[in-house]
């Protein structure tokens, strides 16, 4: 295997400290496609260092917002250029159809700049006292920033964390998912051509626990740790940062609700439900996995909603025309199937969907659930939804609630009142009205709950950081 893919620390592409590495297989064709250092606390250590001495000693902090902004918007300009290198690293690590990965590509520069720009256009308040005084807030460079990510929309997910960190003149250390480590790599390797200075943006690789994902969070010389990833996971990583009193932003699980009320535009409904489910194959944080219609549509949504994962192409990711791909892992597969094997046992109806080829499960819509149902209390990352239908305004904003987590929800409905009175009752970090999956990058960005702690995007990641000071200064004499 000639394709290799090493950490990036203090500005060189390295190996292991160990010589150790792994192999990325691409779920596709079940074969490994790539050779990935591996590493392990000592790796870690060497990139905690060099972010530190990077932040400490180097230019980067210093340099000021325009400078820094104008090195970012060229990290984006040669994402946008290598969008067919990037897009086919996360295809080949996880399965997501090529088409889609170079989308996500094009978010993931829109990142660098949103955040590049956001932080040199930010204003700060200013605080005119009555005493004669006046107060004003500094917001400074919290230090070195851990970010650890998961791997279904792995450059996406990475740059959402770190556009943010470095425009606001923190370094950084990332830990891909192991997963999905390729595209990574080459992003370090392209902040390197793009005139970052070395130790301002490292990589390592490796798994969480006893490796180099635990070491970050531990790291008394970490300053911010941004994670996104299992609620379990999120609560080892709070405990871990407990230790040394780190803040920590947790990015989690969740268990959409989508609610289908009678007065909805049903052929958007159903498009916007189909997406919201099977997109990324359903391994998505914010799936609508959970779909409950008003029973006076609800058999005229169900025929159209059916026949539309139906008609969803499966297939290879690399085949353009293919919108549904393979699960990520093997391993990921078989905690999927293993949903489907339940289906029965819980007295549920398959109404299409099941196992594919490979490691694919097909579109899967399941019917006749309670509210009980393992089905529809787990988060399955993966695509299965239940369907199930309500009566009253009342009884499905209660549905949709009762759930640990809160990272989202949506609701279509043609009703402005009802629109506004829901998204109001609704647990959740993000409701979506009439859509799905749009976003705002200044908007807050979290989830209540199982869901996670704290809030990014906008001046929410500047809260999270930096660390905002206030001076208060004497006016009149
Ligand atoms: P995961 O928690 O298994 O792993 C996420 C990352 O954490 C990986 O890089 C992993 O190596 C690392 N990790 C694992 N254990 C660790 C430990 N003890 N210490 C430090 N690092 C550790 O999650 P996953 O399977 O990669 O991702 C899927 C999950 O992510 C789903 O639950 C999904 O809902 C969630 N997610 C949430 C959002 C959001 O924005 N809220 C977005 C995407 C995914």
């Amino acid at each position: 295997m000639t394709t290799q893919f090493g950490h990036v620390i203090d500005g060189v592409e390295v190996g292991s400290v160990d010589g150790a590495a792994f192999d990325t297989v691409d779920p596709w064709t079940r074969q490994p496609w790539a050779r990935v250092a591996l590493g392990g606390r000592l790796d870690a250590d060497r990139a905690v260092a060099a972010a530190r001495r990077a932040f400490d000693e180097g230019p980067w902090p210093r340099l000021g917002f325009a400078e820094r902004g104008r090195l970012l918007h060229r990290l984006a300009d040669l994402m946008e250029e290598r969008r067919d290198e990037l897009a086919l690293a996360d295809s080949r690590d996880m399965g997501k159809p090529l088409a889609q990965a170079r989308h996500d590509v094009g978010r993931s520069a829109q990142n660098i700049r949103f955040f590049a720009d956001h932080a040199r256009l930010a204003t700060a308040d200013t605080l005119p006292m009555d005493s004669g005084h006046h107060a004003y807030t500094r917001y400074e460079a919290a230090g070195v920033v851990a970010a650890i990510a998961p791997w279904n929309f792995p450059l996406m997910l990475e740059t959402w964390k770190i556009a943010p960190a470095l425009a606001w003149g923190n370094t950084v250390v990332l830990k891909p998912a192991e997963d999905t480590p390729a595209s990574a790599t080459i992003l370090g390797r392209l902040a390197l051509e793009a005139g970052l200075p070395p130790g301002v943006l490292n990589i390592v690789h490796g798994y969480g626990p006893d490796s180099a994902g635990q070491a970050l969070t531990e790291h008394p010389d970490v300053d911010r740790i941004t994670f996104t990833g299992e609620s379990g996971t999120g609560k080892i990583i709070a405990r871990a940062a407990a230790g040394n009193l780190t803040p920590v932003s947790l990015e989690l699980g969740g268990k959409g609700a989508n609610l289908v009320f009678e007065d909805a535009d049903l052929a958007n409904a159903i498009s916007w439900s189909v997406e919201a489910i099977f997109r990324n194959a359903g391994q998505v944080c914010l799936a609508g996995s959970r779909l409950y219609v008003q029973r006076s549509i609800y058999e005229d949504f169900l025929a159209g909603f059916v026949d539309a994962a139906e008609a969803l192409r499966v297939g290879d990711p690399r085949d353009e025309a293919t919108q549904f791909g393979p699960l990520a892992s093997e391993e990921h597969y078989r905690k999927v199937a293993g949903y489907l094997d339940l289906i029965e046992q819980e007295g549920g109806k398959l109404r299409t969907g099941g196992l594919g080829d490979g490691w694919v499960v097909r579109p899967t819509v399941v019917t006749d659930l309670g509210a009980d149902s393992r089905l529809v209390r787990e988060e399955i990352f993966g695509p299965i939804v239940v369907v199930t239908p309500f009566d009253t305004e009342a009884e499905a904003v209660a549905l949709a609630n009762d759930t640990p987590y809160g990272l989202n929800a949506m609701l279509f409905t043609d009703n402005l009142h009802r629109a506004h009175r829901v998204s109001a009752a609704l647990d959740a970090g993000t409701v979506w009205v009439n859509c799905f999956f749009i976003r705002d990058l200044r908007a807050p960005f979290g989830g209540v709950g199982e869901s996670g702690i704290g809030r990014e995007g906008g001046n929410f990641s500047r809260e999270f950081f930096t660390e905002p000071k206030a001076v208060i200064m004497q006016v009149d004499a």
